[in-house]
């Protein structure tokens, strides 16, 4: 079904209102072009915010979030980046595991399960998309995901 990542994105949004305001979270959208994508558009949305709640979680309060939303070759791209705490170059592979967190001491407070990634890779690849992970330790992480496009835009 065609369904538009930029709608995707701004509802998302909307449902992860209550963390990013708790933290003051400043959320920046670069969204020029309408890409419209094959998929589910509430699991979509379950994907992005997902990825919009850790990125979150795994910052400092006050920090910005930047959502970026284009095209390449014949998928719509969702790069979701953080400025936060990154994840440590051995863990990336493992984010991906039900019910795993890196660093346990870190992650108390924020109350998850673990599973939220893990769920993302199912629908992600329930779509026949990508997910490319890049994170530097201190720094921030960058989750970007790639889904089909939809054919004649
Ligand atoms: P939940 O099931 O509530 O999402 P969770 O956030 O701990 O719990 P995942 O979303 O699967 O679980 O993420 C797994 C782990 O990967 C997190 O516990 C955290 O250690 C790390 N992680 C995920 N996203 C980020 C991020 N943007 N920055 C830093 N670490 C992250
Ligand atoms: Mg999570």
């Amino acid at each position: 079904i065609p369904t538009s990542l930029n709608a995707i994105v701004r509802s998302s949004i909307e449902m992860a209102k209550m963390p990013i305001e708790q933290k003051h979270m400043t959320l920046k959208v670069t969204d020029d072009e309408e890409v419209i994508v094959l998929g589910d558009a509430n699991r979509l949305i379950q994907v992005a915010v997902n990825l919009i709640v850790n990125a979150v979680t795994y910052s400092l309060d006050y920090k910005t979030v930047h959502i970026n939303v284009t095209k390449h070759n014949d998928y719509g791209v969702m790069e979701v980046i953080d400025e936060g705490i990154g994840i440590q170059k051995a863990e990336i592979p493992r984010v991906f595991e039900r019910f795993y967190r890196v660093d346990r001491a870190r992650s108390r407070n924020s109350g998850g399960t673990g599973l939220g990634l893990a769920i993302v890779k199912h629908l992600v690849e329930a779509h026949h998309g990508k997910i490319i992970v890049k994170s530097q330790e201190g720094e921030g992480t960058t989750i970007r995901i790639l889904i089909p496009l939809a054919k004649e835009q």
